[in-house]
């Protein structure tokens, strides 16, 4: 068996964190490849060291003095070297370091050191092997990630490699500039590595014990979900439930490895299981509720829309040309709506419904604002009659009104649209349904 493990930047914000996932590492000696994130909060107003990072490079790219803000974040370093008791010293690194942002080499570089300094110590501190992420994840010349090209690159260099440290978050492009995912991309990197080393498990440890059946700022004490598929896990991620970062599940997923979201501060618990497929059934007829307040809809009405080839093309058009995207798109027989951001939307409005008039003709556009979506998902729903019947009869029973029903195609997903103030009460009212009911 060989597992790979990321660790998550609060995992390894201290001296201490840093032995707690020294014991995981040596609990089981299948951890072989270690991907760590840099330094991240030590207590809640704390700073990332990689947003130190930006900050420093900013100072030094506008030609400011950054002398006392990269020794910060030397100390960040230097207490966790000497509260585990290593022998290094990164001060050839740091003057490198130095070096580099007085010639300006680049925001990404900056940021990347966070990870390559943290993945120096922990390869000390563990006696494995260090190997620069910077060798063996490529970018393409257009900044794309070359998924097939690391793959092999990578799968070379860890062959015979009995066990290793590769720092989360960056890679480079084939001329050796280093290039960094988007934020929380160390997620990305351990997936990576999992496929390259044909990995059984790709563990993520980090600060919860996994995904959780509704958002903890809602429910209290919301229940975990054990297991979730790769599928389930997209329909809520999209709605907003960020533990992991969205693009580290594809990587994984084209081999059929999964992913056990872990928590540092509490190993023993299971944390959930990512998984393709499973025939494990949830606990629960649903196995996450998620949403998001913030979107208005635009009500297109024309008679006889059914009729009209290519009337939904030339609605959506208004949005495209206008560089807007849509969340969903639930239409009558005369009627079509348009879910969209508000944010995005409000300074365009009045210009997507002039186009919408140009290009589609039709009678009325009425625009309604501050909509909430929710997503209710489950695996479950498929064999079980009577979902959407107990989501709606909740809903009517808190008095919340229902604006808009959308069920996804693949019965994975049941999407609602409630006024941004019923949010929360629709949130609690199918969560009560589902779980607490249940329990
Ligand atoms: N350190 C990077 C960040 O803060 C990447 C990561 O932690 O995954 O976004």
């Amino acid at each position: 068996m060989k597992k790979v493990v990321k660790f998550g930047g609060s995992s390894l914000a201290s001296a201490e964190q840093f032995v707690k996932v020294g014991d995981i590492i040596h609990a089981d000696a299948e951890r072989r490849y270690v991907i760590p994130s840099a330094p991240g909060k030590r207590f809640s107003d704390d700073t990332k060291v990689t947003d130190m990072l930006y900050d420093c490079y900013h100072l030094a790219e506008t030609g400011k003095e950054f002398k006392k803000e990269l020794a910060a974040i030397s100390e960040r370093y230097q207490e966790i070297i000497d509260g585990l008791s290593l022998g290094i010293s990164l001060k050839d690194e740091f003057k490198t370091i130095e070096k580099n942002f007085k010639e300006k080499v680049g925001e990404n570089y900056a940021a990347s050191r966070g990870e390559y300094l943290n993945g120096i110590i922990m390869a000390a501190y563990l006696g494995y092997e260090f190997i620069d992420a910077a060798e063996v994840i490529r970018f393409t010349d257009e900044g794309e990630f070359d998924s097939e090209y690391t793959n092999q690159i990578l799968g070379q260099r860890l062959n015979g490699v009995e066990r290793a440290v590769i720092p989360g978050f960056y890679g480079a492009y084939g001329d050796g500039r280093v290039k960094t995912f988007s934020r929380g991309g160390s997620d990305i990197t351990g997936s990576i590595v999992a496929r390259a080393v044909k990995a059984d498990v790709y563990e993520n440890w980090t600060d919860v014990s996994g995904f959780l059946v509704a958002d903890p700022r809602i429910i209290e004490n919301p229940e975990g979900i054990e297991t979730i598929t790769y599928r389930e896990l997209r329909e809520l991620s999209y709605m907003g439930a960020s533990v992991l970062h969205e693009d580290a599940i594809f990587p994984v997923r084209r081999e059929g490895i999964p992913i056990n979201i872990r928590n540092t501060n509490q190993p023993s618990d299971e944390g959930t299981w990512i998984v393709e497929s499973t025939c494990q059934k949830s606990k629960y007829v649903i196995t996450g509720i998620a949403g998001k307040r913030g979107f208005c809809s635009v009500n297109i009405e024309k008679a006889m829309m059914n009729a009209e080839i290519g009337f939904g093309r030339k609605v959506l058009q208004a949005f495209e040309d206008n560089g807007i995207s849509f969340e969903h798109v639930p239409s009558g027989i005369d009627t079509m709506t348009v879910f969209v951001h508000q944010d995005e939307f409000i300074d365009k409005e009045q210009k997507v419904v002039s186009a919408i008039h140009r290009l589609a003709d039709p009678d009325s556009v009425d625009i309604e604002a501050d909509l909430a979506l929710i997503a209710v998902v489950g695996r479950g729903m498929k064999s079980t009659r009577g979902t959407a019947g107990r989501i709606f009869s909740a809903l009517a029973h808190v008095n919340v009104n229902v604006k808009m029903i959308d069920q996804g195609s693949s019965e994975l997903n049941i999407i609602i649209g409630v006024a941004n103030d019923d949010f929360e009460t629709a949130i609690k009212a199918i969560y009560d349904i589902f779980v607490i009911a249940q329990l």
